[in-house]
């Protein structure tokens, strides 16, 4: 039986897992950092933060004006993301059919996909009994100024909200395991049908022939090297691009680190005469969901507001700062994300480090201040004392590198996710994005798995 190995276990390597196993192939995953059960994860946002993800918390640009999260565990970035799930809706695939060449992307060829794979998830939507203040707030608003919102979904299956139970906990993993991290989902599926995890094992580059591909890394502080005859690169944006460029192939690929892409977003806070406790209770449960907003590129969200994050963004110094956390029950927040240009690059010094490259355009920061006024006005017209609009810019949603097209001088992946001219390489994570969505990302990132571990299983076992 062929055998196959994963490289990442986020959402992307996580379908690729589920479903190259149940086909009966022998897997190995290998993920660069540990595995933490439910009950071993850290308990507070400093140590999550260190723990959890690369750079000991955030990784920056060169100019060091963005800054860009990802985590570093079994479950990749799906351990601390806040496990919303929204399909595409056709403004995003007409873009991507648009930019790849690719004719099969649309909501038509992907239904079937977001289906399969919500079979195997527990989705949810928060009800409005679950509702916080700070949800509230964000209703009210939208309902007073004629603007469209919805429902977010979660992948979430017993949160005990019924018992008080506070949905924040989960940003440094879920420790009751509802959230629906690839760790409780596709890894679980996949180890009970036999594949090996191998955590702790960084990849550093791969060498493709024409009957497989050798995986060199370093397990531990010990340099290892692994053989099979096809390779998933399920590492994320950041993670499979820096391997793909650590292994020479830019040379050949010359769209690879191109068009890096990550959802910028700005946090708004209203200061109001009594307590919101914009972080008791149920997660962020509401988006924006309206046409106009759509066109303007923007993307609202009611998200909670985690202390240590918000002491990080008010403004002020000294006692200032600390008259403005005094007030933190008294604080609303929400976010504006937007549909950023594909103005960034990736690439990797001699030692293979990752050198980022992203500026935000103008267009960008155009959408930036349209979106932010537009938070002050809602927030004011719902009584709001201030506001505070904090301008550090960071991403979240990290995309693109290694671009789906038709065009190997444009892109890196072919229609079958497989790498242009290395055919044993497959690629369907986050890095095959073309641009921005301006969408949460992860539903898309595992119907596209799920699709491209039916091509790897519809081609053939050697
Ligand atoms: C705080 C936060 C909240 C978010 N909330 C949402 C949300 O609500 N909804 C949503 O859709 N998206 C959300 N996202 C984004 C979403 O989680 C990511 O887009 C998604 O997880 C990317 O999936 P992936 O499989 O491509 O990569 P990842 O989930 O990043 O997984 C990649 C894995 O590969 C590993 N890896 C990297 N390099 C190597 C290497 N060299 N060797 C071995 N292993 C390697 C990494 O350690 C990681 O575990 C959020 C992100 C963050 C940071």
């Amino acid at each position: 039986m062929e055998n196959i190995i994963i490289i990442g276990s986020g959402p992307s390597g996580g379908r690729f897992a589920a479903q190259l196993t149940r086909a009966g192939y022998s897997c190995t995953m290998l993920e660069a950092g540990r595995k933490f059960t439910s009950k071993e994860f850290p308990l507070s946002e400093l140590d999550g933060s260190a723990k959890l993800y690369w750079g000991g918390g955030i990784e920056l640009s060169t100019d060091a004006k963005l800054a860009f999260l990802r985590a570093k565990c079994v479950g990749g970035t799906s351990i601390v993301n806040q496990a919303l799930l929204d399909e595409f809706d056709d403004n995003a695939w007409d873009d991507w059919r648009d930019r790849s060449g690719i004719k099969d992307l649309g909501t038509s060829t992907y239904k079937p996909y977001y289906s399969k794979v919500a079979s195997d998830l527990s989705i949810q939507p928060i009800e409005d009994r679950y509702f916080n203040k700070n949800t509230k707030v964000f209703v009210d608003a939208f309902t007073k100024n004629g603007l469209g919102y919805s429902r977010l979904n979660r992948g979430q299956k017993d949160c005990a909200l019924d018992s008080g139970n506070d949905c924040m906990a989960c940003l440094c993993g879920c420790p009751r395991n509802s959230k629906q991290s690839s760790m409780v989902t596709g890894i679980t599926t996949a180890e009970s049908k036999g594949m090996t995890l191998k955590t702790e094992f960084e990849v550093t580059d791969l060498i493709h022939s024409n009957d497989g591909v050798t995986v060199r890394g370093i397990q531990r502080g010990q340099k290892r090297e692994l053989k099979a005859k096809r390779v998933v690169l399920a590492a994320g944006s950041f993670g499979s691009t820096q391997i793909m460029l650590r292994s020479g192939f830019k040379s050949q690929l010359p769209a690879l680190g191109k068009g890096i892409t990550a959802h910028p977003q700005f946090m708004t806070y209203a200061f109001y005469d009594s307590p919101i406790d914009a972080h008791k209770g149920a997660f962020q449960a509401v988006k924006s969901y309206d046409p106009a907003l759509r066109k303007r590129g923007l993307k609202l969200e009611n998200v909670f507001a985690a202390p240590i994050a918000t002491s990080m963004l008010f403004s002020g110094m000294g006692k200032e700062h600390l008259a403005r956390m005094k007030k933190y029950r008294y604080v609303a927040s929400m976010e504006v994300a937007i549909r950023d240009e594909n103005s960034g690059t990736l690439d990797v010094d001699k030692n293979g480090k990752l050198i980022i490259k992203k500026s935000m355009t103008d267009v960008d920061w155009a959408k930036v201040h349209d979106g932010l006024d537009l938070v002050k006005n809602l927030f004011h017209s719902v009584n709001a004392r201030e506001t505070e609009a904090c301008m550090q810019v960071f991403g979240l949603h990290l995309m693109g590198g290694c671009a789906l097209g038709s065009d190997p001088k444009t892109s890196v992946v072919d229609p079958e996710f497989k790498v242009h001219g290395l055919k044993n390489i497959t690629i369907a994570d986050s890095s095959v994005f073309p641009s921005a969505p301006g969408i949460n990302p992860s539903y898309t990132i595992m119907a596209l798995s799920e699709k491209a571990s039916e091509n790897i299983i519809k081609g053939g076992r050697s």
